[in-house]
């Protein structure tokens, strides 16, 4: 089976201790959040169509608390995606929920299921305007919240 993609072998913890050693490391990426995950694949069996069993690789992505470098092994070529702070805010997108019915105004991440259909979309900076508003909040159903508030703190800290 021919495969081109960069990878190591690093040994990974199983929720139970367990661990496995040499699954293989193909890449990381950072979250928005600053947190890394690392998308592995884990050697397993499937069953083979028409019967029997076939060898087959489970993917997933998980933290670096699920695994454990191997000595002497050098992950350094495995590709990294480290978050950019430009690329951020040009992925996100919101949804300013008007007033209505006894609830204040509202922020969402665009496609948050709490939003109505009157809601209306907000760039990032129009976004955090509208949450330096009184009466206006940021959704905790969707990213609004964890994704705007701490930057709102941080520039009122700036500003004095
Ligand atoms: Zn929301």
């Amino acid at each position: 089976m021919p495969d081109a993609s960069p990878s190591a072998p690093i040994t990974l913890v199983l929720p139970d201790g367990q661990a496995i050693e040499r699954v293989r490391l193909y890449e990381r990426e950072q979250l928005d959040t600053g947190l890394w995950m690392y998308r592995i694949g884990v050697p397993l069996w499937q069953t083979a169509v028409g019967g029997g069993v076939e060898p087959a690789e489970y993917g997933t992505w998980v933290t670096a608390e699920q695994l454990r470098p191997l000595p002497g092994i050098d992950l350094g070529g495995i590709p990294a995606h480290p978050r950019t702070r430009t690329s951020a805010p040009a992925r996100w997108a919101w949804l300013l929920d008007g007033r209505a019915h006894g609830r204040p105004a509202t922020v969402h991440a665009e496609g948050c299921r709490n939003a109505t259909d009157r809601a209306h979309p907000l760039g990032t900076v129009q976004a955090l305007d509208a949450l330096a508003r009184p009466g206006t909040t940021a959704c905790t159903v969707c990213d609004a919240a964890e994704a705007l508030l701490p930057i709102l703190a941080h520039g009122q800290d700036d500003g004095g």
